[in-house]
């Protein structure tokens, strides 16, 4: 939301809980408990920018909920950050942690900046002084509240996030999982970056694994084969469309903001990559056709869509025209309300962005756990498991007389490295979470949809784990 918009993006999320909330049994005090921001801090604080000049920097942290600790949830650089926005990312950031069993509070960050309007020092500045203003207020730390990157924001920020508050804290044995996202060498985790597409994969596959799922929709069960259209080619986008390459689908067009491309043979996400990189476009793609006008590409037919761009990209004018059968929500936000309620009267499978893009968290969880254990993934049991394998290997080899391929020998004997165990571990969640949500709709076919199936799920843990803890005192 900008500061200007006539509505709110916290009281649009409450009006979805609310939806929600009625096929759940909880009492009205309860829900009103999950529904509020626990904690809000807004701030103000002076930075000299290189020039000389003193500008009051608007910055802020909320701490949705404190049913699990810590909270998490990104930092957010943009101007149009403002309390509501924070707030309302801040619940999301709850439901989506309780939907993919990832035992955080939601939290969210943001400063009200346009990161491209500052010199590198300026934002190292900025962002130091505001990870010393977490510090003060108790904000920030491994067991009370633990940012990530968002909007405009990586891993060279999450770097100045940990380094101050490591020195605010001497011999704070655990201080590097007071943030995620962090680059390797600075306590990261394998298996970050392509986080959030590969789990937008692995949520999209396991409903396509549903054959009632698909014979309602007229599919075979599985992706191989199935069409798919992207749009944008970020690193969510980007991911996205090569997992679903690599497992048999054909990412037939991918849309940019200048324009889409098409092609009926199938895209290669990182050849289509490449030319944007040298001609400055997507468009005139080898062997692809060009959509100039960019959002035609969402109308195509195709069996899987893939909004990986930006938020209300499919609202209640073009979703009548889009044929997909299909959405998975990879970006937040790309439909509005009247969107869903053509789909759910089409009979389009809408995969809600609550759960869908979740990746990041969760593998944002492992690094958090990676820096608590302070050893890397892997480290103990790779040479282990890699020698038993051999062994037992050997011994099928002796008792049989029969030798196995080269190519099936390397994948027997692989003990598995800190990538190996990130991706195991994001594809577990998001098979569970899929089913789980899958589930409370079929338990309840009232339920219109599985956005609000996605809510009850999370209604249902937040208010579970409320109600076990009581009221204190
Ligand atoms: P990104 O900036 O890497 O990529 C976004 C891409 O969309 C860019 O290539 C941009 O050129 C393109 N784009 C912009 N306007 C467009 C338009 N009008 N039509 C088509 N393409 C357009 O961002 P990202 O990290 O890939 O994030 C994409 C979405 O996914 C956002 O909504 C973000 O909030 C969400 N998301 C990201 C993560 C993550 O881990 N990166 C996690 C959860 C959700």
């Amino acid at each position: 939301m900008s500061n200007n918009a006539p509505y709110s993006f916290f009281k649009s999320v409450e009006k979805s809980f609310d939806k929600a909330s009625k096929f759940t049994n909880w009492e009205n005090g309860l829900l009103e408990q999950i529904k509020a921001c626990n904690s809000v801090y807004s701030m103000r604080f002076p930075v000299k920018m290189d020039d000389g000049r003193i500008e009051v920097i608007e910055a802020y942290r909320v701490q949705h909920s404190q049913h699990k600790s810590p909270c998490k949830g990104g930092i957010r650089f943009s101007e149009e950050v403002n309390q509501d926005e924070v707030m309302a990312l801040a619940s999301l950031m709850t439901y989506k942690c309780a939907i993919v069993n990832v035992p955080f509070g939601g939290g969210k960050g943001g400063i009200k900046i346009n990161p491209r309007e500052h010199s590198t020092y300026e934002l190292e500045k900025i962002t130091r002084r505001y990870t010393a203003e977490l510090v003060k207020k108790n904000f920030i730390g491994p067991g009370i509240d633990v940012p990530a990157p968002d909007y405009g924001t990586g891993e060279r920020e999450m770097a100045w996030i940990v380094d101050t508050y490591a020195s605010l804290k001497p011999g704070e044995i655990d201080a590097a999982g007071c943030v995620t996202g962090k680059p390797i060498t600075q306590g990261g985790v394998r298996g970050r970056k392509e986080a959030t597409g590969l789990g937008v994969f692995f949520g999209i596959r396991e409903v396509c694994n549903m054959k009632e799922e698909m014979e309602k929709r007229g599919l075979t069960v599985g992706v191989a084969g199935k069409t798919v259209v992207v749009q944008g080619l970020g690193n969510v986008g980007y991911h996205s469309a090569k997992f679903f390459r690599e497992h048999g689908s054909k990412v037939i067009a991918i849309a940019e903001f200048e324009g889409a491309i098409f092609n009926a043979e199938g895209l290669n996400e990182e050849e289509v990559f490449q030319h944007r990189k040298k001609t400055g476009s997507i468009l005139n793609f080898p062997g692809a056709t060009n959509i100039t006008k960019s959002t035609d590409a969402l109308e195509l037919a195709c069996d899987i869509l893939i909004p990986a761009a930006l938020e209300n990209v499919i609202n209640g004018e073009n979703a009548p025209r889009v044929q997909a059968k299909i959405i998975g929500e990879a970006a937040n936000g790309p439909l509005t309300p009247e969107a869903d309620d053509i789909f759910a009267a089409k009979g389009t499978l809408v995969v809600p962005d609550m759960y869908l893009n979740a990746g990041g968290v969760t593998v944002s969880y492992f690094e958090w756990l990676k820096n608590l254990s302070h050893v890397r993934y892997g480290r103990m049991e790779k040479r282990f498991t890699e020698n038993l394998n051999t062994h037992i290997l050997s011994q099928i080899e002796e008792l049989t007389g029969k030798t196995v391929s080269a190519a099936e020998r390397g994948f027997i004997m692989h003990g598995p490295e800190e990538v190996d165990l990130v991706h195991s571990g994001l594809e577990e969640t998001m098979i569970t979470a899929t089913r789980e949500i899958m589930q409370i709709w079929k338990d309840n076919p009232s339920i219109p949809d599985m956005r609000t199936a996605a809510y009850v799920c999370a209604i249902n843990k937040v208010g579970t784990s409320y109600a076990e803890l009581g009221i204190f005192p």
